[in-house]
């Protein structure tokens, strides 16, 4: 039976992509020897982060003065080389999820954080409006999308101050105005590549303005004066992020991604919304992730939850369990996601209704 793959994350890759990296984990460029056995330093190596460099810059059109860096410790490491490197005083926060919420934990090690806005008091099932965001701080820190709750912020914020974002979730699924922010970071395994990686975009002018001494290895400074190679970086998933970003062009670069994107979300979200055993745990469509798209059963239905998985299972769904703090089903639709199978899934649910 065809897996229909909708896991948060990791999460589906594009066949391709797999493949391709296989053959070289195989035989890197018909040397004979395996991507894995090679020295991150050999004159093979280099072009595959050139070249993943170059096409990170290029999808997302990133200005003049950044750096992109790949580093290890995932994302919830920049929670805290975030503070560490940029926040000297005082920064903002927008509290839209649990992500969110770590990030300003570890900031408040290093100085006074403001959250502007929290969804808290709703299990975070909106984004927070009608804030402001004090024109006095370092940064106000966003995560661009909630992958537990499934909202998403689909525009970059206009506010009087730098931004930092963490985009691990909705990375090169939409444009982005880089030159809004002072440094973008990812963990790559929900829409980039395998686990182990994270990507790191930088405004170079942006360091250098905390005074407090930084660690050699949490200091960004020194993975961009290494050109992401102080130390050993983490050759596969590099190389898997590199196969990735080469499909992504290839298939139109991060504008197709998001009219993809919004093409399976509004499908998926329309039979949410019509079927009446299913509600959406995000009622605002503005708020509604095209990434993460989370449902539960309609009250009336609520004893049905553990029927329906198991059915959706037997259809050959796999990941569609919801986060535990939230419950219900989500379905994740990163840019390997297929109509295909999104359409997999509403059929699963149509059928599930004339059961019942
Ligand atoms: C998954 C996720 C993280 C944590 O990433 P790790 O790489 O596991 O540290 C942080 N932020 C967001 C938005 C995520 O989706």
């Amino acid at each position: 039976m065809k897996k229909y793959n909708f896991n948060a994350g990791p999460s589906m890759l594009p066949r391709e992509v797999i493949e391709n990296t296989a053959k070289q984990i195989l035989d890197f460029n018909g040397s004979g020897l395996s991507l894995a056995e090679i020295s991150h330093r050999a004159k093979d190596f280099q072009p595959v982060v050139d070249e993943a460099v170059a096409l990170i810059k290029e999808l997302l059109n990133v200005p003049e003065g950044y750096s992109v860096i790949f580093l290890g410790g995932g994302a919830s490491l920049e929670f805290c080389m975030i503070p560490m490197n940029f926040l000297e005083k005082k920064a903002a926060y927008l509290n839209t999820g649990v992500w969110a919420k770590k990030a300003m934990k570890e900031a408040k090690a290093f100085g006074e954080v403001v959250e502007v806005a929290s969804s808290a008091d709703t299990t975070y099932n909106y984004i927070p409006k009608g804030w402001t965001c004090p024109e006095d701080v370092d940064y106000l820190h966003v995560t661009s999308n909630n992958t537990i709750y499934g909202t998403e912020l689909h525009e970059d914020l206009d506010v009087p101050v730098r931004m930092i974002a963490d985009m691990s979730s909705d990375i090169f699924s939409r444009p982005v105005d880089v030159a809004k922010y002072d440094c973008i970071y990812a963990g790559a395994q929900k829409n980039l590549s395998m686990a182990g990686v994270t990507i790191v975009i930088v405004k170079n002018d942006a360091l250098g303005k905390v005074t407090r001494y930084l660690p050699t290895m949490l200091n960004y400074q020194t993975h961009i004066d290494g050109g992401s190679m102080f130390n050993t970086p983490p050759v596969v998933p590099i190389y898997c992020a590199l196969e990735n970003l080469r499909w992504i062009k290839k298939n139109g670069g991060v504008e197709e991604m998001a009219k993809r994107a919004k093409q399976r979300a509004d499908v998926l979200y329309a039979e949410i919304d019509r079927n009446k055993l299913f509600k959406a745990t995000i009622a605002d469509p503005a708020d509604r992730s095209y990434m993460n798209i989370c449902f539960i059963m309609n009250d009336e239905y609520k004893e049905l939850e553990k029927e329906f998985m198991e059915f959706a299972t037997s259809k050959g769904m796999v990941g569609i369990k919801g986060h535990r703090s939230v419950g219900g089903f989500r379905a994740s639709c990163y840019n390997a996601q297929t109509m295909e199978g999104v359409e997999a899934l509403v059929a699963c649910m149509k059928e599930f209704e004339s059961m019942h």
